[in-house]
């Protein structure tokens, strides 16, 4: 039988050379094929004129340049993009393009499923079923980009799909390395080349590697902070068991690169009548005192069988003027794709674990806090 051909997308530079050197190429090809695969967007290597005919042919039997197969692909009436993407080995997840007036933004998935279980959240009723491949990541966006013919890859001032968030389903610094490859590829200025500051990573808050996250990808940081007390973040989030709001805080303030002009951003879901008082509000100001911030309100977005209500739009209001004259910027967030279930927390495929073994590794790390076997 065939061996499968191996996928190029997803190799980090080095990967990608060292492949080059497994088939007696010389290195400058990496450069070459990267400008293909990533800067043209080509999948077919026939089709890369700038590299001789024989070697087309040879890469073309041992390799691919692949895209993830597309099971589903919804349109919004405002506009939002769902694509629903299956991958080699069946398992699914979402991916979401949110365009505004002459940009866009484009969320993507780290994992299939999530371990955090967070109370208000859609995916967190689907178990981790496993972590995304770097290929898997940046094929989401590649995706994207073949939707809206992106390609070769435009300046950064004509591009529809110029933003990318990390915030679809998943917990991505629970995902790091195949996360930071990615982000490494995405941004390689000879190829995809979106900015670093135009990336954002939003985490529930994995505090040992908030860190990282700055030092090594510099890109912007979100956090989904959701609560001011340990209390109340222990009931909707179980992860702030492990990483209580102090420590949190603590990360934050240490995150590398943060300045006026980057600041983090805290979401804030507005749940009724949970975390969404004038006193919540004035808690909230004196735990991000010092760090530079910004907010985002989320209304929250009910999915089927969810427990929680949004807070009435009055409330919500007061929670925003309540920041912005305290001198922070606290947008509410429009609720985009509603309809098709593409906002915030309503993402969820139907791949489902059957291995036992993960489930021992979250009761183990202390995230689960259910037994029950997906
Ligand atoms: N695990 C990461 C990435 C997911 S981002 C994180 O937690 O940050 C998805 C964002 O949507 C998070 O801020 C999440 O808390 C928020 N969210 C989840 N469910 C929601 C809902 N039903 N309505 C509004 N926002 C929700």
């Amino acid at each position: 039988m065939d061996t499968p051909r191996k996928d190029l997308v997803g190799l980090s530079r080095e990967e990608l050379a060292a492949e080059m050197a497994l088939i007696g190429e010389k290195p400058f090809r990496t450069k070459q094929l990267w400008h293909w695969i990533y800067h043209q967007g080509e999948t077919d290597f026939l089709n890369m004129t700038t590299l001789a005919r024989p070697l087309r042919e040879k890469l073309a039997e041992a390799y691919v340049v692949s895209r993830p197969a597309v099971s589903r692909l919804q349109h919004s009436e405002d506009g939002t993009r769902k694509w629903l993407l299956r991958f080699e080995d069946g398992n699914e997840a979402e991916t979401v393009y949110i365009p505004e007036e002459d940009r866009g933004a484009v969320c993507l998935s780290s994992q299939v499923g999530c371990t955090l279980t967070c109370k208000f959240c859609h995916t967190g009723t689907q178990l981790l079923v496993r972590n995304l491949t770097s290929a898997e990541i940046v094929g989401q966006f590649m995706t994207a980009r073949d939707s809206y013919g992106e390609w070769p890859s435009p300046t950064d001032e004509g591009r529809m799909i110029s933003n990318i968030v990390l915030m679809g389903m998943g917990e991505p610094l629970f995902n790091w390395d195949n996360v930071s490859t990615a982000v490494k590829i995405i941004t390689d200025g000879e190829g995809i080349a979106v900015s670093r500051r135009r990336i954002t990573l939003s985490t529930a808050g994995v505090v040992p590697m908030i860190r990282r996250c700055g030092a090594e990808l510099g890109i912007n940081l979100a956090i989904s902070l959701h609560a001011v007390t340990d209390s109340v973040r222990d009931s909707i989030m179980p992860i702030n068991k492990k990483y209580p709001l102090a420590e949190l805080m603590r990360a934050c303030r240490d995150y590398p690169g943060l300045n006026n002009a980057r600041r983090i951003t805290f979401e804030y879901v507005m749940l009724k009548g949970i975390n969404d008082s004038p006193a919540d509000c004035r808690e909230l100001l004196r735990l991000i005192e010092g760090i530079p911030a910004k907010f985002n309100l989320i209304p929250f977005n009910p999915w089927p069988g969810s427990a929680y209500e949004c807070s009435d739009h009055g409330v919500v209001k007061r929670f925003s003027d309540m920041l912005f004259e305290a001198g922070y910027s606290a947008p509410i967030r429009q609720p985009r794709g509603r309809d098709i279930l593409a906002a915030c927390g309503q993402l969820r495929s139907e791949s489902e674990r059957v291995k036992c073994s993960r489930l021992k590794e979250r009761v183990a790390a202390g995230i689960a806090d259910d037994h029950n076997p997906g």
